[in-house]
């Protein structure tokens, strides 16, 4: 599943039902919000009824860090309207206090039967746990080296927090662990050991990915290996945003990694060439862009409407050199033309040139002509079944 985090304030209730419902709209089926302070918590009941209200049936879930057993306790609505609370064992509290708060919150995910994830993160580790884990290491024979004792606390403060969780009485089927790192080499060591000895459903995120390219590109290496090797049940991708960037790339591109690795599919895929000096116009660019763009807009609505549209391939290709063949293996494949040949695209719908486009109106004409066939093939698919 992909999940999602607002980067709203979640005492602002409205703001951040736009952006839950956002989110959930571009395809976010699980989202995070933080419940920090007793304003965000008497948010929340009305922020899942602002989204009952526009028909968002995506749940919610609770991110809590030392007061959670406070505002879980105090906020009894904010417990019930949430779908999961999410726990960082390094963050429940300190000394005595820390097993009694942990309890607490366990006690009430078992009371209004919620699931909970025991997220653990390296930048707020259980410092106890470490050291109590860097002590059996100084005891060994061949001690291990110090990234060999961080895998190994992470690992530690997610299970055994899981299996004190099934003490206090909360189902393991409704514990979900993660072990968050921001190195990619790390997150697949601390995954493979973490699936290796357990079998709780496991949430894959590289933390703190960065901005850009950079942490997409991240997030998808090490995502990519662990999901290839069948590690992983929810995904998020903790992509920071641009100044005034989309909150919902980070859905998107979460999905993506699903898609192009065949495991999901969501939306249609449009395959385009990169372009090369054959293409001196950015014609075939903006075509891409916008037929990409126009399918993903499309989704909520198609996705009820015209099911199984989601397996559609375009095919928005530059010249004659692959686009003809490109676009014959997609559902729909237009061939625009490269420098020096004639001014015109031949559209190929299932494999057979149907007819040239020319002239100024080329975008709109072959939107309208993929439109034609979604309508066409997936009702008639969907009347079928
Ligand atoms: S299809 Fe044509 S324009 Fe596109 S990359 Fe290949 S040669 Fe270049």
């Amino acid at each position: 599943m992909v999940q999602s985090m607002t980067n709203t304030d979640t005492a602002d209730a409205i703001g951040t039902a736009i952006q839950v419902k956002d989110l959930a709209r571009a395809g976010s089926e699980v989202v995070r919000i933080t419940v920090n302070n007793p304003e965000a918590a008497a948010a929340v009941p009305a922020i899942r009824e602002q989204l009952d209200k526009m028909d968002i049936d995506v749940p919610l879930v609770g991110d809590f860090h030392y007061n959670g057993h406070t505002l879980l306790r105090e906020y009894s609505e904010c417990a019930q309207a949430l779908s999961k609370y999410r726990i960082n064992p390094g963050n429940v509290g300190q000394g005595a206090k820390r097993d009694t708060q942990f309890a607490q919150m366990i006690e009430i995910a078992c009371r209004y039967n919620k699931p909970v994830r025991i997220g653990v993160n390296w930048g707020s580790l259980d410092q106890v746990l470490l050291a109590r884990i860097m002590d059996e290491n100084a005891r060994r024979v061949e001690p291990w080296d110090a990234q060999a004792v961080m895998y190994e606390a992470l690992v530690t403060s997610a299970i055994e927090n899981a299996q004190r969780a099934e003490e206090i009485g909360l189902p393991g089927d409704r514990i979900i662990l993660s072990c968050k790192v921001s190195g990619v080499q790390d997150l697949i060591a601390v995954y493979r050991e973490l699936s290796r000895r357990c079998d709780y459903p496991l949430h894959l995120g590289l933390t703190e990915a960065g901005m850009g390219s950079k942490g997409i590109v991240a997030s998808t290496a090490a995502l990519a290996v662990l999901l290839q090797e069948g590690i992983g049940d929810t995904i998020r991708i903790s992509l920071t945003p641009e100044p005034g960037g989309d909150r919902t790339k980070e859905v998107v591109v979460a999905q993506e990694i699903l898609q192009t690795m065949g495991l999901r599919k969501f939306a249609p895929m449009v395959i385009a060439c990169p372009g090369c000096g054959r293409t001196t116009s950015t014609v075939f660019q903006e075509l891409a862009d916008r037929i990409q763009t126009y399918l993903r807009e499309q989704m909520p609505t198609w996705k009820k409407q015209y099911p199984g549209v989601e397996n559609m391939n375009v095919a928005v290709m530059g010249c004659i050199v692959n686009g003809p063949g490109e676009s014959k293996h997609a559902n729909i494949g237009i061939s625009l033309p490269g420098t020096g040949e004639s001014p015109a695209a031949p559209v190929f719908v299932d494999g057979q040139k149907t007819v040239t486009l020319r002239g100024e109106r080329i975008a709109e004409e072959f939107q309208a002509i993929v439109l034609d066939y979604v309508k066409t093939r997936y009702r008639a698919e969907a009347e079928a079944a």
